[in-house]
């Protein structure tokens, strides 16, 4: 039976109380025991976040007509990134709300340019197998076939595989500033010049490292070249809501020049309703996530950006020296930023997470090969010694033979069995019904 609206009016404060309530048993991202999906630096960020989006909460950057302020606002943030990626003046973007739609932008960028200047009917895309899903999604949705490369044993995209899978339809090459789950930046000077040299359209997925590699290369590291300093690079995205410690629903899409970006755009003249143009998927854009995206790189200044980088490169080194030092556990490949996965010739990693979790610790399982994620914050600062202690306890004590905690890794090492894909799709298919159905 569907749930009816509530018959009455009810307080304001009494509405905020449950409201508040119902997070009782969510993910504790605060403590530093989560490592994915919340991007927390401290109270003091959150409450400027809070109100610049609150000021802006009902505005719509559907227009920039009516509201000047968010088209300031925008190009102002989208400057702001493309000077952070070595952008010239000709480089051209607009804001999205997450790097799902960035992404989608560039990909329906790259099937205009393919079916408009090239007259591909069917365009290509060859991005590594580590790439997000939303390059798959976006593929699906746009109808565009996406090709997948090998990654070599670095975990960074195979440029060979890359180039063997070219074809006379490929619209665009594709690497990841990093991709999401090893945090090992691809090698995305050689993917460009081989984009280049066939005339191709390069994205790259820069996400998650966006915000962060510049500060990261500025103190020192070795942050190999990933943005439009790279001839070939036509296309870039990258998420405000990630390392830009902006509010959620906050990302860029940034294209080599105007005419690039023209394909993005999407208008609408015979509309009763008047004259429609889109930047981007949505319709109504979110003003709150544009001012406070505005806001917080202001507040945060390049110092603050700096600060935020150092700290998560200590707490990563820390973490990752810690994690290699425990027998049978070792960090994959060599990450740039404070995203990294660590694996076991020994054990049993999904047990692993399971014991962990026991002790309110919440480890991101990945698969191919299984692994466990870690994102790091500056939340994660201080709770970097007792991970590190209460790893080495866990995996010590399965190493010995001690059964784990009941938990998820009897479904995943199941999940894993399966050699059809499609059936693990059915099971995720069924997933959805199951949240969708009952909250
Ligand atoms: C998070 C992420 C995305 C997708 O961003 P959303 O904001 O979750 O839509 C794309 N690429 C990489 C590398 C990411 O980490």
């Amino acid at each position: 039976m569907p749930k009816s609206l509530p018959k009455s009016k009810r307080a304001k404060d009494d509405v905020l109380a449950e409201l508040r309530q119902l997070r009782s048993e969510d993910a504790r991202w605060k403590e530093g025991r989560t490592f994915s999906l919340v991007y927390y630096v401290d109270d003091e960020h959150s409450r400027l976040l809070k109100e610049a989006y609150g000021e802006y909460m009902a505005e719509n950057g559907l227009s920039p007509v009516a509201f000047p302020s968010l088209r300031r606002m925008e190009a102002e943030v989208v400057s702001m990134v493309a000077g952070l990626f070595h952008g010239d003046d000709d480089v051209a973007g607009t804001m999205t709300t997450g790097g799902t739609e960035s992404i989608m932008m560039a990909v329906k960028t790259a099937r205009e340019w393919a079916r408009g200047e090239k007259g591909i009917a069917r365009p290509e895309i060859i991005a590594p197998s580590s790439v997000h899903p939303a390059f798959e999604k976006a593929a699906h949705y746009f109808d565009v076939e996406l090709r997948h490369a090998a990654t070599a044993p670095d975990l960074r995209v195979d440029v060979r595989d890359v180039e063997r899978l070219i074809t006379p339809n490929t619209a665009m090459i594709v690497g990841s500033a990093p991709p999401y789950p090893h945090g090992v930046v691809d090698p995305i000077t050689e993917l460009a010049a081989l984009a280049q040299s066939r005339g191709l359209l390069c994205h790259v997925d820069a996400c998650l490292g966006g915000l962060f590699l510049p500060f990261a290369k500025k103190l020192g590291r070795d942050i190999p070249p990933f943005d439009f300093s790279v001839p070939g690079v036509t296309s870039m995205s990258a998420d405000l809501h990630k390392y830009g410690y902006s509010a959620k629903g906050a990302s860029v899409v940034l294209h080599r020049n105007r005419a690039l970006r023209r394909h993005q755009f999407y208008t609408y003249s015979a509309w009763p309703g008047g004259l429609y143009a889109s930047p981007s998927m949505t319709g109504t854009r979110p003003g709150g996530a544009i001012a406070a995206a505005w806001a917080v790189m202001h507040y945060l200044g390049e110092d603050g950006y700096l600060e935020h980088a150092r700290r998560i490169l200590a707490t990563t080194d820390k973490l990752i020296a810690g994690i290699n030092a425990i027998p049978g556990l070792r960090v994959l490949g060599a990450p740039e930023v404070g995203v990294f996965a660590f694996s076991s010739d020994s054990i049993n990693v999904y047990e692993l997470a399971d014991a962990m979790e026991v002790r309110g610790w919440k480890l991101d399982r990945q698969q191919k090969p299984p692994a466990l994620h870690c994102m790091i914050t500056p939340a994660h600062e201080r709770i970097a010694d007792v991970l590190l202690a209460d790893l080495r306890d866990c995996a010590s004590r399965l190493a010995a033979g001690e059964p784990a905690p009941e938990g998820s890794a009897a479904m995943y090492g199941m999940v894993g069995a399966i050699p059809d894909q499609k059936q693990v799709d059915g099971f995720l298919l069924e997933f959805l019904d199951g949240v969708f159905d009952r909250g």
